[in-house]
Formats: structure tokens, C-alpha cells, sequence
């Protein structure tokens, strides 16, 4: 496949998931973005301040790898968030941040992180093969400078294994996967089992 190719073919798995993760009420208001790394190493992510429920073609750009835009186009306010996840892990092809109303809740819940175990739908994560699993999932302050946040985050995942995505508090989520299909499984299973430690603690999230 070229890479004009690749890049149409991501363009429209990312509309696809916005579309997804916009209907079921976890990307309101412009909120959200969503990127998938290309073989070339370059990278397709959402415009800034597009509706993510009703992306098009026009609504996808390619940055570098240091997330600087290739076009006149500018990508998402958290790009750095992004690039720094892909500089992590070689692996990962696909990273997806939706502000739904569990991970806002959860952040609120909780101090510095949301451990989870013992849940069967843990299973749907890459490379969890038992619900007698355990994940921690950090959840960090919520910050206007994104290369700052990116920084903590990185701090972080150099210092732990296993992290499957994180929160920002009063904010969102961010998770990933070696596809945009992985990560968006990702996403349902992550926010399921927000949503079932909030019900654990009596709050009804929506
Ligand atoms: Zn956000």
C-alpha cells in the first residue's frame, strides 16, 4: 500500500471511531482527539477544534514525528500527548483520547490512580489473559501546558509496566493500541470498567 493509501485508509478509520466514540456520548462539544501512526513513521491526527461526531477527510492531518504540521492545517492542542505515546512504544499505531463522563467521575473519585482487578472484560486488553489480573491506571492533574503533561506522562510509563491508558483529571482519557480497532477496544473496555468503579461507589454517571 502507498502511503497516500495508508493515509486515506487511516482517515477513515478515524472518522469511523469518532463517530463511534461521539455517539456514545465520550467526545461532546469538539472535545477529544485521535491519531494512527503511518509506516513512514509520519503521523494522521484530528484538526484542531473539529466535531469528532461528524469528521470528514478535511478534518485529518499528517504531522511528524515531533508533531510538527505537514500542510496549513493545525493539528489537536494535546498533539504533544500523542507524539510522546508513540515515542514510547515502538509498537503503537493508534492513539484515541475521549472526554467521557465516567473518566471525568473517576477523576474525581479517586487520588493519583484507579486500580483495577478481577474483572473478566480486563481480558479485552492487549496481552491480559485472566480476569485475575490487576492494572493500575494513573491519573494525573489536569494541565494548560500540554508539553508539561506530556512530560509527567512520560515520566511515568518510563517508570511502569503494563499501562493501558491514563486519565487527566477533570478532563478525559487516553488509551492506545497497534491499531485503531485495538484501541478503540480499548476504549469500550476502559471506559466499561470506569463506569462500574463509580457504581461500586454509589454515583450514577449519566
Ligand atoms: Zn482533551
Amino acid at each position: 500500500m502507498s502511503v497516500n493509501d495508508e493515509f486515506g485508509q487511516r482517515t477513515a478509520e478515524l472518522i469511523e471511531a469518532g463517530r463511534y466514540i461521539h455517539d456514545r456520548g465520550w467526545a461532546p462539544a469538539t472535545s477529544g482527539n485521535f491519531s494512527a501512526r503511518l509506516s513512514d513513521g509520519r503521523i494522521a491526527i484530528t484538526v484542531s477544534g473539529r466535531h469528532k461526531g461528524e469528521l470528514t477527510a478535511d478534518d485529518v492531518m499528517l504531522i511528524d514525528s515531533e508533531g510538527r504540521p505537514l500542510g496549513g492545517q493545525r493539528p489537536s492542542a494535546e498533539t504533544p500527548l500523542h507524539t510522546s505515546l508513540y515515542r514510547l512504544y515502538p509498537t503503537v499505531e493508534a492513539v484515541l483520547h475521549p472526554h467521557s463522563p465516567s473518566a471525568t467521575v473517576v477523576s474525581r473519585l479517586f487520588g493519583d490512580e484507579l486500580a483495577l482487578q478481577d474483572y473478566e472484560l480486563l481480558k479485552a486488553l492487549q496481552g491480559i489473559e485472566t480476569h485475575e489480573s490487576r492494572i493500575v491506571v494513573p491519573i494525573f492533574h489536569n494541565d494548560q501546558d500540554i508539553r508539561r503533561l506530556a512530560q509527567r506522562v512520560e515520566d511515568y510509563i518510563g517508570s511502569h509496566d503494563d499501562v493501558y491508558g491514563y486519565i487527566i483529571a477533570g478532563h478525559g482519557f487516553y488509551t492506545w493500541g497497534t491499531s485503531i480497532k485495538e484501541a478503540l477496544r480499548h476504549v469500550e473496555a476502559l471506559d466499561f470498567l470506569f463506569d462500574i468503579e463509580i457504581r461500586l461507589h454509589g454515583v450514577v454517571p449519566r
